[in-house]
């Protein structure tokens, strides 16, 4: 079921990752089909770090995935922050009608089938295929959301409350999630839970406020000062500038439930004078994911006088997108946003200050409706 739209989509892409920072504006044939797809008219898109590791190629040996792939696209358009009107429903689709707003993050497909995906873990299914530079079963290479349009299965569209604003669930729709996820699951049942953060950046500074939403004591780690005043707007009852405080650690030893690290890169990350911060048996998770060629640096005496556990955590599930969204309706939760129309301009902005850190605290592009005419 269709109504009108092109056959081709229209996206900002790039061919070579040393020109990750200029997407041109290119036509690309769509991935086939399939009965449980959706086409989503795009209203509005987050611009995510990982977007900066897949266009700059930083996790990965081998050549950009599109410039191999079997049909489709040789060229790659990121975005996965996605929020926009359904156009398009595959044969099989009950669970939406045409015209529905919905948003996309940063998966596009799982098998639904494997024990992972029966038991609300779809993020961590072997078959589970990426909104963007991630390979179908058939070669087609996905491709994201600076685009008019993008196609996905059904289950990962999430129909959105209407009290929220298309431009603020953008974000939730990848970094949102991906914090929500690990702090729900380790805080649950937890009578005044202790919260980490850090690295406030796009998803830190979701984390602070969907940890504070869910009852936490959140405590906000930076590298300098300077988000100190913002981290306690949003909702950060305590904050550590990791740099500046030398002593930090001696006021946090046995102190928190969970640390979460949403820093994109290890350089700064002190994880030796972290770990013994945690309560007996708690967990140190990261979300960050930073250039391919960092380490941890971490010695084992470090955790070992409480037990501690250091682990990561992905995405987050179909289940915990649908919690996520009504928990921000219920507390109009509201990323720190700043908007970009797109065009090629904006796309080259967007990253590039995305790149020097100089972005308070996620961009969304806007005004799709405009630059595409759709
Ligand atoms: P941002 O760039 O918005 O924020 C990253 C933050 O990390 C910065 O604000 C800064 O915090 C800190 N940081 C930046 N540079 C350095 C450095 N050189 N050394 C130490 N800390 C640094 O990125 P996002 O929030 O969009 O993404 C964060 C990470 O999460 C990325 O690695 C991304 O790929 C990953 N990610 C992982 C997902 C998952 O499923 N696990 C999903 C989505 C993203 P401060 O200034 O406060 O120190
Ligand atoms: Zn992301």
């Amino acid at each position: 079921t269709t109504v009108n739209y092109p056959t081709e989509f229209k996206g900002f892409a790039i061919t070579d990752p040393k020109q990750w920072d200029n997407p041109k504006l290119t036509s690309y044939q769509p991935k086939n089909f399939g009965s449980h797809d959706i086409d989503i008219e795009i209203e509005c898109c987050g611009i995510c770090a990982s977007e900066l590791f897949s266009l700059k190629n930083d996790w990965s040996d081998a050549p950009l995935n599109c410039l191999s792939s079997k049909y489709g696209p040789k060229s790659q358009v990121v975005g996965h922050e996605i929020v926009g009107k359904i156009v398009a429903i595959g044969n099989d689709v009950t669970m939406y009608k045409i015209g529905q707003r919905v948003g996309l993050g940063a998966q596009a497909y799982s098998c639904l089938n494997c024990s992972r995906c029966k038991s609300n873990n779809e993020q961590y299914c072997p078959h589970a295929v990426g909104t963007y530079c991630s390979t179908y079963s058939d070669g087609y290479v996905s491709q994201g959301g600076y685009a008019s349009h993008v196609r996905a299965l059904d289950h990962f569209c999430f129909p959105i409350p209407d009290n929220l604003d298309s431009k603020f669930v953008g974000p939730l729709m990848c970094g949102g999630l991906t914090v929500f996820s690990p702090i729900k699951r380790n805080i649950q049942g937890i009578v005044n839970p202790k919260v980490a953060i850090i690295g406030i950046g796009g998803l830190g500074h979701m984390a602070i406020m969907i940890a504070n939403a869910l009852g936490a004591e959140v405590t906000a780690f930076s590298r300098g000062n300077s988000k100190k005043d913002d981290a306690l707007k949003m909702g950060a009852h305590h904050f550590v500038a990791t740099s500046e405080d030398k002593n930090w650690m001696t006021n946090y030893i046995d102190s928190f439930d969970l640390i979460l690290n949403c820093a994109s890169s290890t350089k700064a990350l002190q994880l030796n004078d972290l770990l013994p911060c945690l309560k007996v048996n708690k967990k140190f998770l990261s979300v960050g994911l930073p250039h391919k060629d960092e380490e941890f640096d971490l010695k084992p005496i470090q955790f070992f006088s409480n037990g501690c556990t250091i682990g990561s955590s992905k995405l987050g599930s179909r289940e915990e997108a649908i919690e996520l969204l009504s928990l921000a309706s219920k507390y109009d939760i509201k990323p720190w946003i700043q908007e970009i129309p797109i065009c090629e301009n904006g796309v080259h902005e967007g990253l590039t200050k995305l790149d020097n850190g100089d972005v308070k605290y996620r961009f969304v592009l806007t005004d799709f409706h405009r630059f595409f005419n759709t």
